[in-house]
């Protein structure tokens, strides 16, 4: 059975609307797997490590943040497994970048030290299909940024791995997964 999770959303430690355990709970009524927590780097309280590391969900959790990458105004999401990290481009259909602009924002970033290591086709759940393409050469993640409850679920993705966080990011940047979205947010790619 592969996992299904989401490795994007946001809580009241930035500009999510409910509480960390909140978050959680709505995903584990989903039957979600796995959750990343990624509130916003400028917004963070110095707390929000400790409180990451303090809650005890039945899903597997990802400790994580949503970066600012200022040079370029570009939202990049890390994922902290136990060793290894994922670094994510995120909603490039947000800044309506063309695939060209894409693929040189992830060159740009990662000539800064920061590798990139997939690219979101979604834009807060929703699919945008023309970033789902191999002129992008990186693996495709969906996600949902939820902020509020109405974004919980419309995107996920599906990996081949056992349960480990770990075990997790390196399928992804392995391409191991399938891309689900809740009816009504576009098909997976066949
Ligand atoms: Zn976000």
């Amino acid at each position: 059975m592969p996992l299904r999770g989401n490795l994007h959303a946001h809580s009241l430690f930035s500009d999510g609307v409910r509480s960390a355990e909140q978050v959680i709970a709505a995903y584990e009524a989903l039957g979600y797997d796995f959750l990343a927590i990624t509130d916003h780097d400028d917004r963070v309280p110095p707390h929000y490590w400790r409180a990451l590391a303090a809650l005890r969900p039945r899903l597997l959790l990802f400790r994580g943040i949503e970066l600012d990458y200022r040079p370029l105004s570009q939202h990049v999401g890390r994922v902290y497994g136990d060793r290894e990290v994922l670094h994510v481009l995120n909603h490039p259909a947000r800044y309506n970048l063309s695939l060209d602009e894409t693929t040189r924002r992830v060159a740009v970033i990662r000539g800064d030290g920061l590798a990139i290591d997939a690219v979101e086709v979604t834009d807060t759940g929703h699919y945008r299909p023309q970033y789902d393409t191999d002129a992008i050469r990186l693996p495709k993640i969906a996600t949902d940024d939820s902020h509020r409850e109405p974004h919980v679920g419309r995107a996920w993705i599906e990996v081949e791995a056992p349960r480990d966080r770990d075990a997790i990011i390196r399928a992804i940047k392995a391409g191991d997964f399938r891309l689900g979205f809740a009816s009504g947010e576009g098909d997976p790619p066949g």
